[in-house]
């Protein structure tokens, strides 16, 4: 395992980002928004915001490296207040980990009559970024960061249209990549989301107002109906009149991250009609008719991550489940690393095999993706250090091949455990008696959904959004271009 083994112990795909919306007076929008992003956790760990206004007022944010419940008290909710808000949690795809890249972005362009102040919040990747940069900084427009979020924002608070519809729907098309977006002035609430739809985004309703979410869980969390997702190229726009949609560009090819469905998203948010956690289900009885495994014993899942798709198997196979890890549930995030003296305990500060369930077993082992692997070899040898006879890998995804340019840190190909490697030497590397993949039709089969609506580029290495294999890469804004400070 590289970096911290407390920090991170999947080894796998880092998260993205969640993003969060309302329009609601009469609600206090910044306490909503707080549990929307507490739901949302999961998509992003490393900093959390929110800007709040009243209608007509100051937009005040607030945003800090973190977690959720680390950034706000008490006193920092009511602080913030409002009618309206956004909110953002954040793992870091375009820029590093540093507070200036923490989200919602806040700008602001114009004076007098013709200022124009907003916040924004984003979620995606855009591969076209380097060059909008320079093209702003060129006319003049400073920066305070390296991510892609505030070079829309910018984009935005400088455009000349009278509406912000307006401005959005002129500045959309030019942009290329993936982004769920929101962004609040001073009175309205405005979701849109790229042509594609690589990253979800849903419509949600509070009574008689409107919100928007990355994931169906942020609007169960508030006592919201989930109304429908947001269009691929479609803006929502919420304010006092209600909502408002514009289908900002019309046709282009959909390519939904089929990972949402595998790894990325809550099991319990519901992605195009499907729960995830019965999605899951599905993948692992797709498996388990894939690649059996007769001679076993025992179905057991890499918890949490593997628990939904191992019941599927065990169901689909005939063979009994069981626990054979417990898991610790409260070092999903701490700044207090191991030392030395822990360090060579690694993963049993997470996850602690039960001896008597799996020692004389013949195991099947369910995990939903291998990244690096690193960890997964360390799981396969804590089992056989726990008595277990064989272990035969079941993983319900394909083999990850390729990097992800749509907003995932997915390392670098050279990284990934199946780059070079047929499945029997990642089979070998590993230390499994067997491995076996989900094909990748077995997971449209099980998500009931069709390839040429999705993007499963980290699998097939089939990029389907044009300029993606010109994309530079995570650090692209910090390499090509200095950091300059806004106002300096
Ligand atoms: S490359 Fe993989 S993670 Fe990235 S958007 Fe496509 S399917 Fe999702």
């Amino acid at each position: 395992m590289t970096g911290s083994p407390l920090s991170d112990h999947r080894d796998g795909p880092r998260d993205e980002c969640g993003v969060f919306g309302i329009y609601a007076p009469g609600h206090d929008v910044s306490r909503l928004a707080y549990f929307a992003l507490y739901a949302l956790q999961h998509r992003g760990q490393e900093s959390a915001g929110i800007a709040a206004a009243d209608r007509g007022g100051y937009v005040i944010t607030q945003r800090a490296l973190g977690l959720v419940s680390q950034v706000f008290k008490e006193h920092d909710l009511r602080a913030l207040g409002g009618e309206l808000a956004i909110g953002h949690v954040r793992y870091s795809t375009t820029g590093s980990n540093e507070w200036e890249n923490s989200q919602p972005v806040h700008r602001s362009a114009g004076s007098g009559g013709n200022q124009r102040e907003l916040a924004l919040a984003h979620n995606g990747n855009l591969i076209n970024a380097v060059e909008l940069h320079a093209e702003m900084r060129e006319r003049g427009i400073a920066f305070s960061s390296t991510s892609d979020s505030e070079i829309i924002a910018a984009l935005l608070a400088s455009h000349p249209a009278a509406t912000i519809e307006d401005a959005i729907a002129d500045v959309v098309p030019r942009l290329h990549g993936a982004f769920s977006t929101v962004v609040m002035t001073k009175d309205r609430v405005l979701a849109f989301r790229d042509p594609a739809g690589v990253r979800p985004l849903v419509l949600g309703r509070l009574g008689d107002r409107y919100c928007v979410a990355s994931e169906s869980c942020a609007l169960d969390i508030i006592g919201a109906e989930y109304l429908r997702d947001v269009q691929p190229g479609e803006l929502v726009s919420l304010g006092e009149d209600g909502i408002r949609t514009r289908q900002i560009v019309e046709g282009a090819r959909q390519a939904f991250c089929v990972f949402e469905y595998i790894y990325f998203a809550r099991p319990d948010s519901k992605m195009h009609g499907t729960v995830l956690q019965a999605a899951r289900g599905r993948m692992g009885e797709v498996l388990a008719r894939e690649a059996p495994a007769p001679e076993a014993d025992l179905v057991i899942a890499v918890p949490d991550s593997g628990n939904a798709a191992a019941r599927g198997y065990a169901r689909a196979s005939g063979l009994p489940q069981d626990d054979g890890f417990v898991k610790n549930r409260y070092v999903a995030r701490t700044f207090i690393q191991p030392g030395q003296e822990l360090r060579k305990h690694g993963l049993r500060l997470k996850f602690n095999p039960l001896p008597e369930i799996v020692g004389g077993q013949r195991l099947v082992v369910v995990d939903d993706s291998i990244v690096r692997g690193n960890t997964t070899r360390q799981i396969i040898q804590m089992l056989r250090d726990a008595g277990a006879l064989e272990v035969h890998l079941r993983i319900s995804a394909p083999p990850i091949r390729n990097p992800c340019h749509y907003g995932v840190d997915m390392h670098t190909r050279e990284e990934m455990v199946a780059h070079g490697r047929t499945v029997e030497e990642i089979a070998e590397h590993l230390g499994a008696d067997s491995l076996a993949y989900l094909s990748l039709a077995g997971v449209y089969e099980a998500v009931n959904g069709e390839r040429g609506e999705h993007c499963d580029a980290c699998f097939s290495g089939d990029y389907p959004l044009a300029g993606t294999e010109e994309a530079q890469g995570k650090f692209s804004l910090e390499q090509t271009l200095p950091l300059v400070r806004a106002g300096a």
